[in-house]
């Protein structure tokens, strides 16, 4: 009986050891996952400081370099990207050899080209003005755009071709000089942030997507980036090995690209990802969830499509960021601004110089898009704010600006491709 009240009391001793033991054990680890989580928030918080000491500094020296105008840029090099080389790289160096200012990947360059056509009068060509997307942000001494080389439209193919893509393809060469503005739009990365993000390019459109994705791995992040790349097939694809080698050194980065008619021969899995177009049904296969902050450009009916469907999929208006290179596919409202101090009746627009007057509505979009619409025509370029090309004289009434300009246009004029009617408005156009 002694033998077993022993034996008993050193089991009860033992239980009560481990049970020390384990609680000590529990709260150690509780404390060391504690201690971890502190240090991953500490690390980020770190991160985020020094992208925003990044940025900060970015900025500074951006506006310190950056310049008004046109400035005068040599072609230093110019390679063709793609098989049926339609598309061309132009590597651009400054004439006066001064540094050049950072940019944020995204955004693009205006060009001033003097083109003379059957239209003009004969020596005093119309200044033709154009803007193409920076897609490479490695080399800080140059810039480089790449340009398609635009074709008539398929149901019109006795139109003539893109004036200025074709001009740079057939008469621009190395050592030619054109005019340039500093680099400018809205549609950039936000580079201070570690948010996980998907970049988005149709055709020609993956240039400024390329620069963004170049921007993340250039500098190191470690970001979740996910890349769609939609083409018809291998002759229209970008920057292959380019892209297939980033892929393949970064684990952050997930690469799929999209022939929408592949060519006979072309295998998927092999040659691309996917056979069809990059599609929202696509990205809720492949995505964990929604919550990524998009970037798109490309095509009219991709970019409506794709935007259309990723607000049906919840993702908020703030995440869906989108560039179009012609006429905006994509409506945006008016600001609530421009509706609240808008007259309830319809608005009417006057186009003094075309002798038209139409009624608009939010619907419309910009003056300039419902100027289209309308036959109206008015010289565009960028279609942001930018470039001043839609710049047109106000001869009465007053404008809401969508976006801010990047530089506030003289009193009396606006820029169409960014603003809509407060009221009753007559345009010099
Ligand atoms: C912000 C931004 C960034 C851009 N980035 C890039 C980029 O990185 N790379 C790139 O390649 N492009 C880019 N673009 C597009 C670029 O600016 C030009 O719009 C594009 O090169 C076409 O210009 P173009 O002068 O060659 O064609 P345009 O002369 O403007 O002609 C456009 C189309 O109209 C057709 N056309 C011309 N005349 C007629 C007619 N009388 N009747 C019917 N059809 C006609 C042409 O055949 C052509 O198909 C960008 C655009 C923007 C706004």
């Amino acid at each position: 009986m002694g033998v077993l009240l022993q034996i008993s009391g050193l089991i009860i001793a033992a239980a009560l050891f481990l049970l020390v033991v384990s609680v000590l054990a529990t709260s150690l680890s509780q404390h060391r996952g504690t201690v971890k989580l502190m240090n991953q928030q500490m690390e980020d918080a770190r991160a985020i400081a020094e992208a925003h000491r990044l940025e900060y500094e970015r900025a500074r020296t951006e506006a310190d370099l950056s310049w008004q105008g046109y400035r005068k840029f040599e072609i230093q090099r110019k390679a063709y990207e793609d098989e049926l080389q339609q598309i061309c790289s132009f590597y651009l160096v400054p004439h006066d050899k001064r540094q050049l200012p950072p940019f944020k990947p995204g955004q693009f360059l205006t060009f001033q080209l003097q083109i003379q056509t059957q239209h003009d009068q004969p020596g005093q060509p119309k200044p033709t003005i154009r803007c193409y997307s920076l897609s490479e942000c490695s080399n800080p001494d140059l810039y480089r755009v790449s340009i398609k080389r635009m074709p008539p439209p398929r149901d019109n193919p006795d139109a003539p071709p893109g004036l200025a893509s074709n001009y740079f393809h057939d008469h621009l060469n190395e050592g030619d000089i054109v005019d340039v503005k500093a680099p400018g739009g809205n549609f950039f990365l936000d580079t201070t942030q570690e948010r996980p993000v998907v970049l988005i390019g149709g055709g020609i459109g993956v240039t400024p997507v390329l620069s963004m994705l170049n921007e993340i791995v250039e500098s190191g992040s470690k970001r979740e980036t996910w890349f769609f790349y939609g083409a018809r097939n291998g002759s229209e694809h970008v920057m292959k090995e380019h892209l297939n080698r980033i892929a393949l050194e970064n684990d952050n980065v997930h690469l799929h690209v999209c022939y929408s008619a592949p060519k006979e021969g072309e295998v998927e899995g092999e040659d691309y990802h996917h056979k069809g177009r990059v599609s929202v049904d696509l990205f809720k296969e492949l995505l964990p969830s929604n919550n990524y902050q998009f970037h798109i450009c490309g095509p009219p009916p991709m970019m409506t499509s794709l935007v259309e469907g990723l607000e049906a999929w919840d993702v908020p208006d703030e995440d869906i960021k989108f560039e179009a290179f012609g006429p905006a596919s994509v409506k945006k409202a008016p600001p609530a601004s421009a509706i609240a101090s808008a007259p309830t009746a319809e608005l009417q627009i006057t186009f003094g110089k075309s002798g038209k007057t139409c009624a608009w509505d939010a619907s419309a979009g910009s003056i300039l898009d419902f100027a289209e619409a309308n036959g109206v025509v008015i010289d565009a370029g960028c279609r942001v704010g930018n470039c001043n090309t839609c710049l047109t004289a106000i001869k009465s009434g007053e404008v809401d600006y969508v976006r801010p300009p990047d530089t506030p246009p003289d009193a009396g004029t606006c820029l169409t491709c960014i603003s809509v009617p407060k009221g009753d408005l007559t345009l010099d156009a």
